[in-house]
Formats: structure tokens, sequence, C-alpha cells
């Protein structure tokens, strides 16, 4: 069932606002089947607003919009909307109690403004936003299901969620078209399209790849191209692909890495700590941002300059001297340093010039060595990142993981 997003706000066309509602809206919405075949962001203008739904009416069965619905000037969507197809007001007397309760709670005045909130076009159905003031309308349109809800992305989530998910179950019972995506880690695209060359020619009339590459990082989905295909001719076609690239497969979901890492340390029962250089805590901080980090997280030494390498980590300034910070030396030092002074089963160290300066023939910008201890084995080895500093951090932290998986299978 074709089904399309409006997103609605001048902060997104003015690269001030990423636009998440969207893609969180196309992740919940395909596995039920829709087909979400366009997305438009627009600004807040009734014109703007009046010609993308003149598009989307004639093209689609379910057309979600967000943004505009604030109490000030600015947010138009919602009188935009009334207008459009012609509707009076009413009062939610529901929605003007959950107002009242909010402002009792934050102890702050309901202004007339605010109240104005809960007068709602009559001809939708509300839908309710327990996380904010601003409802969500929902307008059926001679078999058209036009849904308008506010920007703010958790309040998408809830109203997504909690009312019009079940919604749309209710009344549309869709088949689900089949995908799912893996991940696979230092192999660049066009290998992997090299190596399923004959494996896509051989699906290609019902099933499609798409190759999505990120930092060293490449997920392939595998999509049927249609409902008639049963979740059997699915799965068959899934373990073709993984055995096709066997070693190159890190995980058979598209979690985020840091999660996968997290579910293997837990799995094993590790303890982890990181010595930062070059990376400046952004390891540490990956794992920290998964939820239960505390069961295998210690902590992180941030040596950026070599004293502190000396003085927490215990890396031998004469190693320093010698070798130079960015060496495969020292980036041992440091991975052995920080797994005695946090008593760890497994630690990371990475060392290295993430630029733009800095950079020498020798040593070019990019250069790091990262080094992975689990128990008493060690790994480390040197690549070249490429990216802006930021770029550079990302991809260290994926080509770590992978270190360490690669650490982890030949250390059993
Ligand atoms: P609004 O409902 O237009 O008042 O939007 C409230 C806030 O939600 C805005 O200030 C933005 O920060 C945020 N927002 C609006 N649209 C989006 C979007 N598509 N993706 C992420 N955040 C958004
Ligand atoms: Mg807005």
């Amino acid at each position: 069932m074709k089904a399309e997003i409006i997103t609605i706000g001048d902060e997104l066309l003015l690269g001030q606002t990423v636009d998440t509602n969207s893609v969180f809206i196309s992740k919940v919405l395909t596995p039920l089947g829709f087909n979400i075949h366009y997305k438009q962001a627009i600004s807040d203008s009734k014109q703007a607003i009046i010609e993308s739904l003149d598009l989307s009416i004639k093209r689609s069965k379910l057309i979600i919009i967000t943004g505009g619905l604030g109490p000030t000037k600015d947010d138009i969507t919602k009188h935009t909307l009334a207008e459009y197809f012609h509707s009076d007001w009413r009062w939610d007397k529901d929605v003007l109690k959950h107002l009242e309760s909010i402002f009792s709670d934050r102890g702050r005045e309901l202004l007339d403004i605010n109240k104005q909130q809960a007068m709602l076009p009559a001809l939708c159905e509300t839908l309710f936003n327990r996380k904010g003031t601003a409802p969500g309308m929902l307008f059926d349109i001679q078999g058209v299901w036009v849904a308008s809800l506010p920007g703010v992305p958790y309040e998408v989530v809830e109203i997504m969620e909690h009312s019009l998910i079940p919604k749309l179950k209710s009344e549309f019972n869709i088949k689900p078209i089949i995908n799912r995506t893996l991940t696979t880690a230092l192999i660049p695209e066009s290998k992997i399209a090299q190596k399923l060359e004959a494996f896509e020619e051989s699906i290609k009339n019902r099933f499609s790849l798409a190759y999505l590459p990120s930092y060293n990082i490449v997920k392939i989905r595998l999509n049927a191209l249609n409902s008639t295909i049963t979740q059997n001719e699915f799965d068959q076609k899934w373990e073709k692909l993984i055995h096709e690239l066997g070693d190159w497969v890190v995980d058979t979901t598209d979690s985020p890495i840091s999660e996968q890492w997290a579910k293997i340390l837990i799995e094993k029962d590790f303890q982890i700590s990181t010595a930062e250089s070059c990376t400046g805590g952004y390891i540490g901080n990956q794992l920290v941002s998964v939820s239960g980090a505390s069961t295998y997280f210690q902590g992180s030494v941030v040596s950026y300059a070599n004293q502190i390498k000396s003085n927490v980590l215990n890396v031998d300034a004469d190693l320093i001297q010698k070798y130079g910070a960015v060496s495969k030396e020292v980036a041992v030092a440091m991975v052995n340093g920080v797994s005695q002074v946090m008593n760890t089963s497994v630690a990371i160290a990475t060392t290295g010039i993430a630029g733009p300066t800095g950079g020498t023939e020798e040593k070019p910008v990019g250069t790091i060595w990262i080094a992975v201890k689990i128990n008493d084995h060690i790994s480390v080895k040197q690549y070249k990142l490429r990216g802006t500093r930021i770029e550079f951090m990302l991809r260290a932290f994926n080509t770590a993981f992978v270190q360490f998986k690669n650490l982890l299978q030949h250390s059993k």
C-alpha cells in the first residue's frame, strides 16, 4: 500500500535540524507492508503545504505529516489542513483536560494560546499525545488517510506507537514484503558486489540487494520484490547470501556496532577498558551508549598527551622517544597499561593522526595503530582511515570492533 511522508519545518530546509522523524516513520511502517514511495521536506508555508498535499493525495493511500503544530504563529499546519479539507472547529475536552494537568504539574499558567491547542478541526479524529501539548490529527478523506503529527521526535514516536499504528493495523490488513539486513566490515562495497555478482544474477526477478556503506562498514539488505515471496523462500536466499559472504559478515543483523559489541562482551562475561589517544574517548563513549554498559565497561583513559601515556598508563617514555607516540610499540604498551590499571580481560588502545594537520611523509594523516587485548592475546594493526576528525573516529571504532572480533575468533 502506497504511503508517503511530509515533514514540515523551515529548520529542516535551513540545515538546522536533521529530519529524523521520516526515518523513524519509514522504519516502523515498512515492516507493516506500507510502501513509502515519496518523502517531501517543506517550509512552514501555507502554499508549500497545499502544493505537497495536492500531489500526495493523488498518489498515496496514507500520508503522514510531521511538524508545524506548536502554539506559536510560525506553526500553521493545523489551520492550513482545516481550510484545505473545509472543516469547522471543535473543542476536544480530553485534550483540554490533558493540557490543564500538564500545566498544573509544571506549575505554569495555562495561557489562551496554549488552550487553543485543544481546538481541533471537526473533521479529524484526535491522535492523543500523552507526551506533549500538541495532539495529532487523523483525517479520512474518501479513503485516503492523512495524519498530522507534531514535530518533536519523541512525540512522534509516542503517537505512532500508541495511537496511529494500532489504527492502521486494524484498518489495513496488509501482507508485508520481507527484507532483512546484515553487516559486513572492512571490505569495500565494490569488492562485495563483485563477489555477489553471480548470486545477484540468480535472484534478480524475485529479490534485490541494496548496499549501504558507512565508515568501513557495509550493510547489505536483501529485499523480496513482492508479497507473494514466502518466508521459506526468503530464508533460503538469506542463508545463501550469508554463505557467499563468509567471514566478511560481522553480524547477521543491522544493529549498531556498539550494540553488537555489547552483546559479545556480555555473552563472554568480559570486562573492557580503553586507552585512547587520537580517538579522544570516542570508543569508550560508544561502548557506554548502550544501556547496561556497567556490566562490561570499566573505564577509559584519554591519554592524548605523552605524559599521560607515561604517567597513567605506564608507557615507558623512552619507547615514545624511540618509536614516536604513533607506533606499534606504544599502542601495545598502552593496551597493556590500561588492562593492568583497570584490571580488565579486554582492552583497546588507539594512537594515530586524525588530521587535518600533523601528518608526515612517514606517518600521514589518517594513520592509526589499534591494539586489542583479550586475556593474554594481543593483536596490533596499522590502518589508514579517511575523513574528517569525527569520521576518523567513527571508522576507528568500527575497525577496532572487527579487530576485536577477529582476535576473539583466533584466540579460542
Ligand atoms: P513543531 O511541531 O514544528 O513545532 O516542531 C518542534 C520541534 O521538533 C522543532 O523545533 C524541531 O527541533 C523538531 N522537529 C521538527 N521536525 C522534525 C523532523 N522532521 N525531524 C526531527 N526533528 C524535527
Ligand atoms: Mg515548526
